[in-house]
């Protein structure tokens, strides 16, 4: 069951949050009532959802501040108001009158995930809640496979509720791996991580197929909103995944058909599928992993585009054609691939130059420390320099640019770019990391969404 997380500051905002909440699909509200008063608990006796009340000391990583006397005597008064859960912190529990109330025995690390924690949780069901609710925060790849782990040995009981920016999976999917009940906001979001009601609008059954953008950093990735927006049973939630060498388990663990793997890990990916280069596309065919790598075709739709005016001529082999890649990860590989299709003449400007000369052996194009004086026209930012939040980095200085040149960028958060703006403002043609973005996306979602 979906609870929708609420922390209202007064009685009249708890009414329209408790309205959004209804409308928005939620089954239950958490009402966080750390900003009310004991007189305000009266809005219970009207509440258009069942209710969760919560008031969290700060001592918790709440916000209520005030005796813990009147807190108790806030949750107690809750309950006698009808309230059908009162969640009460496992680090100071007491027992108070709870009438018909279910109860909730809750323990919150904002900062981790306890090492005593499965022994906790044996000692918080001594107390015979309904639920044992645990919100925690796995700090790697692996803590968050041990709760999902940890969440599927109780599933009935035990709420695990993971927190902070490697929880997104776990939250996304939760009815998968036997959480009884998960937190979402419909407001600003009440914990670190916390996905909103309209995430969970696409309801996920056993049939669903869950799919994973998994890179490190991954915040940053659009790909979750152009696979949920489309009106098939998938949905993809953002992984941070740390090494490689964890995808197998992690897609085992978490129940993934496939995934769109993105920076820093698509050459490690492609090894792991037994393929040359990179690979940005991963999925899982009769148990073995298949990679693919739709960059390319990413690449190649940037090209046309910023050549769309006069390709006849670029094609044309009675002029060298010169570029500069600026990076030598998986989205320069895409683009040597695409520009050497145009038998444009491709150099390698990367911060590792002895990266840079491996891809240059293989695919078989130059190697420079940097772009001034190579006289190329076109220039690609394969970096993940200009991203945010660092978005005044660029790979070079605006004085490589003219009013000949074509700038791409692979960088599509944001969409313009320091690289772009230099390029622009010297008079060359830009196109930004979006094109590539839909075009890789359309050939991604079709291996990924196949047969759906
Ligand atoms: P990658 O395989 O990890 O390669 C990153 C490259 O950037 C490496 O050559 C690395 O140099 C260089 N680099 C990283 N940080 C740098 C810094 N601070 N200064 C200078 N160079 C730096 O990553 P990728 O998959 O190629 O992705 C690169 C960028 O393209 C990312 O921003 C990614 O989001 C974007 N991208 C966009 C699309 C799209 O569809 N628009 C598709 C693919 C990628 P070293 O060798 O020295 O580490």
């Amino acid at each position: 069951m979906i609870a929708a997380s609420i922390q209202p500051r007064s009685v009249e905002e708890a009414r329209v949050l408790y309205e959004k909440a209804k409308s928005g699909g939620a089954h239950v509200v958490e009402l966080r009532a750390d900003h009310l008063s004991y007189g305000d608990l009266g809005l219970l006796k009207a509440r258009p959802l069942q209710t969760i009340l919560t008031v969290r000391p700060t001592w918790e990583g709440g916000a209520f501040a005030g005796d813990e006397g009147e807190r108790v005597r806030m949750l107690a008064r809750g309950c006698e108001l009808g309230a059908e859960f009162v969640d009460v912190e496992w680090k100071a529990y007491k027992d108070f009158p709870r009438g018909k109330a279910q109860l909730i025995v809750s323990l919150h690390d904002f900062a981790g995930v306890p090492a005593t924690l499965e022994s906790t949780i044996g000692k918080m069901k001594q107390l015979e809640p309904t639920y044992v609710k645990v919100a925690v925060k796995p700090r790697s790849t692996r803590e968050l496979l041990d709760l999902v782990a940890l969440q599927g040995r109780d599933p009935l009981k035990v709420a695990v509720v993971p927190m902070g920016e490697y929880a997104e999976p776990m939250r996304a999917f939760y009815p998968r791996y036997g959480g009884p009940l998960m937190f979402a906001s419909v407001g600003a979001a009440t914990a670190p991580g916390q996905l909103s009601l309209a995430d969970y609008a696409k309801e996920v059954t056993d049939e669903t197929r869950l799919l994973a953008v998994v890179g490190n950093p991954i915040a940053h990735s659009k790909s979750p909103e152009y696979y949920n927006g489309k009106g098939v049973d998938a949905r993809m939630a953002r992984l941070k995944l740390d090494r490689a060498e964890e995808l197998r388990e992690a897609m085992a663990a978490l129940q993934l058909y496939g995934c769109a793997v993105t920076i820093p890990h698509k050459e490690a990916v492609a090894r792991l599928c037994g393929v040359a280069g990179a690979v940005n596309t991963v999925w899982l065919e009769d148990g073995e992993l298949r990679g693919a790598n739709t960059d390319v075709e990413g690449a190649k739709r940037a090209i046309y585009r910023a050549l769309e005016d006069d390709q006849a001529e670029w094609g044309s082999k009675a002029v060298e054609r010169r570029a500069v890649i600026f990076g030598a990860g998986g989205a320069a590989r895409a683009f040597v691939a695409a520009l050497q299709e145009f038998g444009i003449v491709v150099f390698l400007v990367n911060r590792t130059r002895a990266r840079a000369e491996a891809l240059a052996r293989e695919l078989h194009c130059e190697v420079a420390d940097r772009a001034e004086g190579l006289d190329a026209q076109i220039f690609v930012n394969a970096t993940p320099l200009g991203m945010a939040p660092d978005v005044e980095a660029s790979p070079c200085g605006p004085d490589v640019f003219d009013s000949n040149s074509v700038a791409i960028d692979c960088v599509y958060t944001p969409p313009d770019t320091k690289f772009l703006r230099d390029a622009r403002e010297r008079g060359a043609t830009t196109v930004s990391g979006e094109e590539m973005f839909a075009a890789q996306a359309e050939a991604q979602a079709a291996l990924l969404l196949r047969g759906l």
